[in-house]
């Protein structure tokens, strides 16, 4: 357990992953949760009189065991969630969620706190009191004796239910995996994309190829397969997973957030998060969806349009006819299991990309190094190398140093990479720290970036989409986040920051990956070495405009389905929840909240996750708080405007790989370091707006948005 008692050894505190003994978790969670609870005791308990150091500091100097140990736990969790893990996930989080309900509701420490004097208007002091006084009076420090009893319960409650939330979902979707036997249900995928699905059958002993629903979408299954039948099973196994399993658990957990809700002094679950981001308040909010909806939706009723009309001329048969054989009533028009396909078929007819022959062009390796790590060279002037002397928590993770400085490099911290999906990781992408940066605790940063690409074949490359391109910058934007990173006290590090904020810096990330001067250095073939064409960057900026319509409407679909849940009042929730049938209870309450929504695009339509399969709001953190990614992409499109406008970046007008010549080195380090200076490294000690606002020049502004997305002309 020493390796958890005591800052790891290794450079940077690196966790000594190979040390990391599963059953020694819990115990070791214990222990740090005694440590932890001693060191609040005697800071709430000190004789001396309330001061900055031995109130403030001393709270963030506490709990650094229990760091240590949620960092691993929590890691594991999402990217190694073997059955020990998730049984130690299952212990450890009720007994957390007690643990900070005590500390909020800690009368002696909260009385402290409110003693402190004013700090400097501006200072990261200012910051770190006020971020202090919202989380105890989140957590309930200014509620009687009976209210904070009701809030233990309920605290305690939700913890156990979001858990097994996730875990049953991760439990279903494994088992809906869908195993395709026949040759020509897999007609129209690539051979890479067989072999990987085959590979998959055989681990679980199986013949075939099997369709596993954890990858982050199965959008290019649906685009790719030939046969309709299989096409519908596909669709239909993705759109039920843990359909029949979670609706229970999703009620009781949207119950007792409304209580919570209510408990707290807010109309619902919707206000109490909105009211901590930098939104505000749900007006807000819906008020910015409602200015993307019909835009988006009208957008996605062209799109239908023009698949159906392909479908129609191509006379093939589709999924809907194909459930017609089976005895199930068929409708005219396009199902949502055919939509993805024709609309690929379209797009491939109007663009003439070559998916197979795109993927040529992004191996994973030269994507990470000459891309990513390129592009924050140029802007940061940081240095990413491997250190293949450390070895991170599984097999295939890599370890990178960050430095800066060409002569003499100074030390910034490190990134961990686990690109390869594996049965026991959570789908999806996303970025974790380790160690958080911290000049008070003199501790640099340690990041992962975690994706679920196909591992490839013995000896061959991983060849990416353009999507998963995208999301390597996208992930690696958070990394920067976390890397760059310079205060002084933990809790306003790096991206710690509201979730409708977390997202800018790594959506602004993802604009390099199109920008000529970055694509022309990592796209280069895999087989013959040449450089992406200016003629194949024009096709693939027009086609990662292709289907923003579709694409955003599932998306705010998803928006408005989280919001109607977490807009019930405790008593309209409690009513719902009492249902003798979780399942039927779920299904009209989401029909009727994406009717509402108006985002129905002729029945075709689903929202990007389902309730039951939800994991972002019901497990993951983004309760109440989906359209946080919309938020942040308001801040990205007008944001890399100022990039564009110092000449940093050629942007949206990059029509070819020649536009890029005029951009001259400096402006784009300029650029690169305002941004790290304003935004990269302050973490959350500053305010959002203000700091938008002095990075873009202007008050931040929604038709960037709506151009970028195309969704302007309606
Ligand atoms: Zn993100």
């Amino acid at each position: 357990m020493d390796y958890l008692q005591n800052a790891s050894e290794l450079p940077y505190e690196l966790p000594d992953f190979a040390a990391v003994d599963l059953a020694e978790l819990v115990p070791a969670f214990r222990t740090a949760l005694v440590d932890h609870a001693a060191q609040i005791a005697a800071i709430a308990n000190n004789p001396e009189s309330p001061t900055w150091e031995n109130t403030a500091e001393a709270w963030e100097e506490s709990g650094q065991m229990l760091q240590r140990v949620l960092a691993i736990v929590f890691n594991y969790t999402g990217a190694n969630a073997t059955d020990q893990v998730r049984e130690i996930e299952a212990t450890i989080s009720p007994e957390l969620a007690r643990h900070f309900s005590e500390i909020w509701l800690n009368r002696r420490l909260w009385e402290r706190i409110c003693a402190l004097p004013e700090q400097p208007e501006g200072s990261e002091e200012e910051a770190l009191l006020r971020e202090l006084k919202k989380s105890f009076i989140r957590g309930g420090a200014e509620l009687d004796d009976a209210q904070r009893a009701s809030l233990r319960d309920i605290d305690a409650q939700l913890a156990e239910l979001t858990t097994a939330f996730g875990a049953q979902l991760q439990t279903a979707t494994e088992d809906a995996a869908v195993l395709l036997t026949d040759e020509a249900e897999v007609a129209g995928l690539s051979a890479a994309d067989k072999e990987y699905f085959a590979k998959a059958a055989i681990e679980r002993g199986e013949e075939g190829w099997l369709i596993r629903l954890g990858l982050p979408s199965i959008q290019p299954v649906l685009e790719s397969l030939e046969n309709p039948a299989a096409r519908a099973k596909v669709h239909e196994a993705s759109l039920n997973r843990a359909t029949g399993s979670n609706e229970a658990t999703l009620l009781q957990i949207v119950r007792l957030r409304a209580q919570r809700a209510e408990l707290l002094g807010f109309a619902n679950h919707a206000e109490f998060v909105a009211a901590a981001e930098t939104a505000g308040s749900l007006a807000a909010v819906e008020d910015l969806l409602n200015q993307v909806t019909p835009a988006a939706v009208a957008n996605a009723h062209g799109e239908y349009k023009r698949a159906l009309d392909k479908m129609a001329v191509s006379g093939t048969s589709s999924a809907a006819d194909a459930a017609d054989t089976a005895g199930t009533a068929g409708t005219a028009g396009l199902s949502g299991a055919d939509w993805p396909y024709w609309d690929a078929q379209l797009r491939a007819e109007e663009l003439d990309v070559d998916e197979a022959e795109l993927k040529k062009y992004f191996p994973l390796e030269q994507v990470m190094v000459d891309g990513a790590f390129f592009a924050a060279k140029r802007l940061y002037g940081i240095d990413v190398r491997e250190r293949t002397d450390l070895a991170g928590y599984a097999p295939g993770v890599r370890v990178w140093e960050v430095t800066e400085g060409e002569e003499s490099p100074v030390g910034i911290g490190l990134l961990l990479t686990d690109m390869y999906a594996r049965p026991t990781k959570r789908g999806g992408a996303w970025m974790n720290s380790f160690v958080e940066q911290s000049n008070l605790l003199g501790k640099a940063p340690v990041v992962v970036n975690v994706m679920n690409i196909a591992e490839p074949a013995e000896g061959e490359q991983a060849l990416l989409t353009l999507d998963e391109v995208q999301t390597v910058f996208h992930e690696f934007g958070h990394a920067l986040h976390g890397l760059l990173s310079d205060v002084r006290y933990p809790t306003l590090s790096g991206t710690n920051v509201p979730r409708d904020f977390v997202e800018f810096p790594s959506q602004i990330n993802e604009n390099w990956a199109l920008e000529p001067a970055v694509l022309r250095n990592y796209a280069r073939h895999v087989e013959t070495g040449e450089v992406i064409s200016g003629e194949f960057v024009d096709a693939i900026r027009a086609q990662a405009k292709w289907g923003q319509g579709l694409a955003t409407t599932e998306f705010l679909a998803a928006c408005w389905l989280d919001l109607a849940w977490h807009k019930l009042s405790a008593a309209e929730a409690e009513k719902l929840a009492a249902t003798d049938d979780a399942a039927a209870q779920v299904e009209s309450f989401e029909a009727e909240a994406l009717e509402h929504a108006g985002v129905d695009v002729n029945g075709a339509l689903a929202p990007r996750y389902r309730s039951a399969y939800f994991n972002h709001i019901f497990a993951g953190g983004y309760s109440a708080d989906y359209w946080s990614y919309l938020w942040a992409e308001v801040l990205d499109a007008d944001g890399f405007q100022a990039f564009v406008d110092t000449g940093a970046a050629v942007g949206e007008s990059g029509e070819s790989n020649d536009a890029a010549a005029d951009l001259d080195d400096d402006d784009v380090r300029f650029a690169g370091e305002r941004f790290r200076r304003i935004i990269l490294s302050r973490g959350a000690s500053i305010d959002f707006e203000d700091a938008f606002w002095m990075f873009r020049g202007q008050q931040r502004n929604v038709q960037p948005l709506l151009d970028r997305r195309g969704l302007s002309q309606g």
